[in-house]
């Protein structure tokens, strides 16, 4: 097999910004084993990085892309200019891909499908599943940055900014690579999993042989091909979060949403103007246990938000009951700096606040120890985070426990079992969130 690692060239034209994503751009592929050469001959494909500020820029950068057409045959176009793909095709349509301003990763993901990587250990010391700080067998995947809500408790979006998804063939690539490199169970995160993709419109990209939209439930539905776990983390309870369920309950997604409510009295979501209609959220609930009986809810919730009375704290209790909950987190409210939240009227007494954290830990606590006894007996599959030398025995995790935040079944065992591995469990007893099961 050729292990002459391929050879791109940049053509960076413009202002510094572009500059930056030029180098962004020629960083990740040369991290990624790419080599770069400073002539269209020697380059395999070439990105040309345009400027479309001035009419001046626009026939420059148009020229620079006939010029590496002509020299060269195969060019992706990236940078200001991108934005009026349709004049770059009439002038140039032998271009092979078009991207706007700030979007290297969907150019890398072009390089990657013009002119694919050769992972080879001798030139490339970047691992295949790149550099991680979890255990070997289970992974993050973000899928997007930054967030279009606007919740009054919540400085995110102004630090982060608006929702930026990554592009599908770009999350799939790295899960894939993931898996090859030992990972069993992706954690897939971001700010809001389920509006993914809303705001490049839904893009669609090459993927393999077909194409993929940056949707939800199509990404979820990919992912669900690679064999491993997928759990799903901050998923609002939008409707179509209802065809991601269906996945759960064909076994292609792990029946498991983490889904942060935040709160259940309309008039405390309003205040904290909270995402999704939350009318209807517990017909949508009852809609997804008839479709996955399985499915397990994780959740978080403040109490003491401003403007938060008796009768809206009990609102919130009553839910997590009759939603039946089954991992339920509890913050009590606090005034952060750059909140919104912070100029409502009506905060809540600092007493009333630890007395409601109290009270919602209680009624969570009775719930979680519900659960547990429904599972003793049960044949249960799941995966092992290792040996515990606190519990002296190994660590393993349900489908219905994400790592680090959700519960753990003990095993003991006198065969060693190696981190990651997925079996079959007998739960035997246990409390709350620490079960005792055993390999069968
Ligand atoms: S709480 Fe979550 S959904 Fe709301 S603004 Fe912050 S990041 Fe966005």
């Amino acid at each position: 097999m050729s292990t002459k690692a391929p050879t791109i060239g940049v053509v960076s034209l413009g202002c510094p910004k572009a500059l930056v994503d030029s180098e962004r751009i020629i960083t990740r592929l040369r991290s990624e084993g790419y080599q770069l050469s400073g002539s269209y001959e020697g380059a395999d494909l070439v990105v040309v990085n345009t400027c479309g500020f001035l009419d001046s820029a626009k026939a420059e950068s148009l020229d620079a892309i006939g010029e590496a057409i002509a020299e060269n045959g195969k060019v992706i176009v990236t940078g200001c200019l991108g934005k009026e793909e349709s004049l770059i095709r009439d002038t140039h349509p032998k271009v092979l891909e078009v991207t706007g301003p700030h979007q290297y990763e969907t150019v890398v993901g072009a390089v990657h499908t013009h002119l694919p990587q050769v992972h080879d250990p001798k030139i490339d010391l970047v691992p295949e599943g790149g550099f991680r700080l979890t255990p070997r067998h289970y992974a993050y995947l973000k899928i997007s940055e930054g967030c279009n809500n606007r919740c009054t408790f919540c400085i995110i979006p102004s630090i982060r900014g608006d929702l930026v998804s990554r592009p599908a063939n770009a999350v799939l690539k790295e899960a894939e690579s993931l898996v090859k490199a030992g990972v069993k169970e992706l954690l897939v995160i971001s700010q809001d999993t389920s509006a993914y993709g809303v705001d490049v419109k839904y893009a669609e990209s090459k993927w393999k042989d077909r194409t993929v939209r940056a949707k939800f439930y199509d990404l979820c539905k990919e992912l669900g091909e690679l064999g491993v776990w997928v759990r799903l983390h901050y998923v609002y309870p939008y409707p179509h979060v209802d065809e991601v369920v269906g996945l759960m309950a064909e076994g292609k997604i792990v029946p498991y949403l983490d889904i942060p409510f935040q709160h259940a009295s309309p008039t405390v979501l309003k205040a904290m103007r909270r995402p999704a209609n939350q009318d209807k959220v517990l017909d949508r609930i009852k809609t997804w246990r008839s479709i996955c009986p399985d499915l397990t809810i994780r959740s978080s919730f403040i109490v003491g938000f401003p403007g938060e009375t008796e009768d809206d704290f009990e609102t919130l209790l009553e839910f997590i009951e009759e939603a039946e909950i089954d991992r339920a987190g509890c913050f009590k409210y606090e005034n952060v700096e750059g909140a919104p939240s912070r100029d409502l009227p009506d905060h809540v007494d600092q007493d009333d606040v630890n007395e409601r954290f109290d009270r919602f830990m209680e009624v969570q606590t009775t719930l979680a120890h519900a659960r547990a006894q429904h599972t003793i007996g049960k044949t249960v599959e799941a995966i092992c985070d290792g040996w515990d030398d606190d519990a002296e025995a190994y660590a393993f995790r349900t489908k219905a426990d994400a790592p680090e935040i959700d519960g753990v079944t003990y095993v003991d065992s006198d065969e060693e079992i190696a981190p990651g591995t997925i079996t079959q469990l007998e739960i035997l007893g246990g409390e709350g969130h620490e079960l005792v099961g055993w390999v069968i």
